[in-house]
């Protein structure tokens, strides 16, 4: 790693390797006089950042004779701690993909023809010239380090405020809570010192807010004592698969099921409730056993043994994400769901100050679901003239009763960066395509970082496969430049404005190391840690409500669930990631329904057949996956298929998109979308003669005993364990 400072520039523009990505053109060069750095045979490790999710893991690229082998997570990065999931290892697919874009194109008439830089950006300066600021916007997915600085440099150049950033997979709901609750957005959960979890839909093995992270965290929550995990969702996660206790839940009932197990805290085990507003005490007072009974269908039995397990097994967590904000009253879900962390006194224990990033502009910006609703509202009402897209999809992401792909008819000038044809970019008037994360230059700072203030570098792992993509901190900086911006003619590229960046580092952070050494010190590490300013968390009183009637329907549920695998459907274009059986299922290179076998019975269909999923605003056809981890009331479709662009040979016209059927429903107090409270009607379709193709094949052990099980009472009795009734 010593060589991290000279190699990664050098091995972005000395080696003597010519590759091109067009089948019969490549050029090999023998490789005859390497530079003296390489040895012929031998890797060399180069630390860099992942960009495959918002979660900013550190990582290692291996390089041999010029070109990134294999990814590996920094064991420096406190994000990762050497650790990399699938979607990280996967990087190097979307840097080799065959089908990335390699040239920019513009549109002329109905179709998008190759263009070169110069009459890429002649065209963009020509039509943001005289731009009013109201009339730009820039759609970006979650953002931070010098690339969000340089966009915000951008959009005041124009004069426009309006930056949207979207994430179909957030924790926009939580943060909006644990501010409005504790005063700080992102609050440091101690996984590592609770005896028990208690989690409503935070799949936090999987997708919710650093999996890697509470990965790692979640490892030392199983050792001695072991910690006792309590998952509570309609369709299990791999947080679910994972957890001693399983519930299924109806969309909807979360916080029902939270004030229920607060109500036995308080009347059966004397915790107390102050510190809560006197509404929020009544409304924990009403939730009664029965009361919640019948607004959960959760056993009475089952409830009061949670709550008896996390008063013995204290302290303990409570987590709440994706399926319990994903209602119209998915803050009040949230907040009854931290009530019970106030009520177990887990605020200060295992809900810490996580303390505040010290440099502003480089601070993470995470996206969320409602600034996707309110930029297809804005593109309804014609209120752009032009548009930028960035590190999102949304023409893929939004449901189609938010009308956006048709509102986007009404901004006349669409600009799209991206690695790869999809959904959005067959809307665009300009492609800008863009270098591989491998091939790039750029500062991160991860949402949710354990109480350190680390910046994570990311530098190219390799030369640029094309050379006609670019990094997006260049493009912006040439934007920059073509606006007469004038404090950036200094500035040759964005690894020259990095390096200035880095030289005006405060001398604190450097160790009394010039500025190159210290830029050496920082790509060798991958990162460097600047510190954090120090936060405290207060009980804050919040009253809000919680309608009776919510959770108690009968009326089936889609669930669109996320997974560490194609993510938001990103990722559907790389192999590895489409062969990779699912977590749950173990179903490859397609899409499935999950389905309970009283339901499957009830509509009379048996794994593999057809069904049509019918709501107010679409329909799709799937084939069903049976089994017992979804709740009656449910039908889950994961995310990720059915791209109707050409997002490369792999994803193309595979699967369903279950977003695409999605009721334009938003919780009412933060705007978020509603993405788990859309009804449908589930009936029996025709049958293909596609099967439905699974790894394994079989959930039963066939009176194998391949895996023993022993009741949990004979476990306590001569193991001395403790379990969950
Ligand atoms: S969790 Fe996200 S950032 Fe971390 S390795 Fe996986 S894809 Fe990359």
């Amino acid at each position: 790693m010593g060589w991290g400072g000279v190699g990664a520039t050098l091995v972005g523009c000395d080696l003597p390797t010519t590759v091109t990505l067009e089948e019969g053109k490549e050029k090999v060069v023998s490789y005859l006089m390497p530079e003296e750095y390489v040895i012929p045979g031998v890797g060399v490790w180069y630390a860099s950042t992942c960009q495959q999710c918002p979660s900013g893991c550190g990582i290692h690229g291996r390089v041999r004779e010029g070109r990134v082998l294999k990814l590996e997570g920094n064991p420096a990065s406190s994000v990762n701690k050497g650790r990399l999931c699938q979607m990280g290892q996967a990087s190097l697919q979307a840097h080799y993909n065959p089908d990335r874009i390699s040239k920019p194109k513009i549109r002329r008439g109905s179709s998008l023809v190759d263009a070169s830089w110069e009459e890429a950006y002649g065209l963009i300066a020509e039509k943001t010239a005289n731009i009013s600021g109201s009339k730009f916007a820039w759609m970006t997915g979650s953002i931070s380090g010098h690339q969000s600085v340089l966009l915000q440099a951008y959009l005041e150049s124009i004069g426009s405020g309006n930056h949207f950033v979207h994430e179909t997979i957030n924790n926009a709901v939580w943060a909006k809570v644990s501010q409005d609750m504790l005063g700080d957005s992102n609050p440091r959960i101690r996984l590592d010192k609770a005896q028990s979890v208690l989690s409503f839909g935070a799949d936090f093995l999987g997708t919710w807010g650093s999996p890697l992270h509470f990965s790692t965290e979640y490892a030392k929550f199983r050792t001695s004592p072991r910690g006792i995990l309590i998952q509570v969702e309609p369709n299990m996660t791999l947080t679910g698969a994972n957890a001693d206790l399983w519930v299924a839940s109806r969309p909807g009932s979360e916080g029902a099921l939270a004030l229920g197990i607060a109500n036995q805290l308080v009347s059966k085990h004397g915790l107390s409730m102050s510190g809560l507003p006197g509404s929020v005490q009544s409304l924990i007072r009403s939730y009664t056993l029965d009361e919640t009974v019948t607004a959960t269908g959760v056993d009475a039995d089952r409830i009061a043994d949670i709550a008896a397990t996390l008063k013995r097994r204290s302290p303990s967590v409570v987590l709440a994400g994706a399926s319990a904000q994903g209602h119209e009253h998915g803050y009040q879900c949230v907040a009854a769901a931290m009530v019970l962390n106030v009520i177990l006194g887990n605020i200060g224990k295992t809900i810490e100050s996580n303390g505040e990033f010290a440099y502003a502009s480089m601070a993470p910006v995470s996206g969320n679901t409602q600034s996707l609703v309110s930029f297809s509202q804005a593109a309804a009402d014609k209120r752009f003239d032009v548009a930028f897209f960035s590190g999102v999809n949304p023409v893929y992401t939004a449901p189609k009763s938010l009308g956006l792909k048709e509102s986007l008819a009404n901004i006349p000038f669409k600009v799209v960066f991206s690695h790869f044809n999809d959904e959005t970019t067959a809307m665009a008037d300009v492609v800008l395509p863009l270098a591989s994360a491998e091939e790039d230059w750029g500062t991160h700072v991860a949402p949710y970082q354990a109480g350190v203030g680390e910046i994570s570098i990311q530098q190219p792992l390799m030369e640029p496969l094309s050379t006609e993509t670019r990094g997006f901190g260049d493009i912006v900086l040439t934007l920059l430049k073509k606006r007469k911006e004038t404090a950036y003619e200094g500035f040759a590229d964005y690894y020259a404005y990095l390096r200035n960046a880095f030289s005006t580092i405060p001398a604190e952070h450097k160790n009394g190391a010039s500025d190159d050494q210290f830029w050496a010190d920082v790509l060798a590490a991958g990162l460097i840690d600047v510190g954090v300013k120090e936060t405290s968390l207060k009980v804050k009183g919040v009253e809000f409500d919680m309608p009776k009637e919510m959770g108690n329907s009968s009326a089936m549920v889609l669930a669109p669930s996320a997974r560490l695998g194609f993510w938001d459907g990103r990722h559907a274009n790389l192999p590895w990631l489409q062969e990779a059986p699912d977590q749950i299922s173990k179903v490859v290179w397609d899409s499935w329904a999950e389905l309970h076998p009283s339901t499957a019975k009830k509509i009379g269909v048996k794994e593999g057949d057809m069904v049509k999923i019918a709501s107010a605003s679409g329909e799709i056809n799937v084939k069903v996956y049976i089994y017992k981890g979804v709740h009656p009331d449910v039908i889950a479709v994961p995310l990720g298929q059915g791209h109707d662009a050409d997002f490369s040979r792999y994803a193309k016209d595979r699967g369903v998109n279950s977003l695409s059927i999605l009721d334009a429903k938003v919780d009412r107090m933060t705007g978020e979308l509603a993405l788990y409270s859309t009804n449908v009607k589930v009936t029996k379709a025709a049958k293909t003669d596609d099967v439905l193709v699974r790894f394994g094949g079989s959930e039963t052990q066939v009176g194998r005993k391949l895996v023993s099980t022993i009741p949990a009472d004979v476990y306590e009795r001569t193991e001395g364990g403790d379990h969950v009734a």
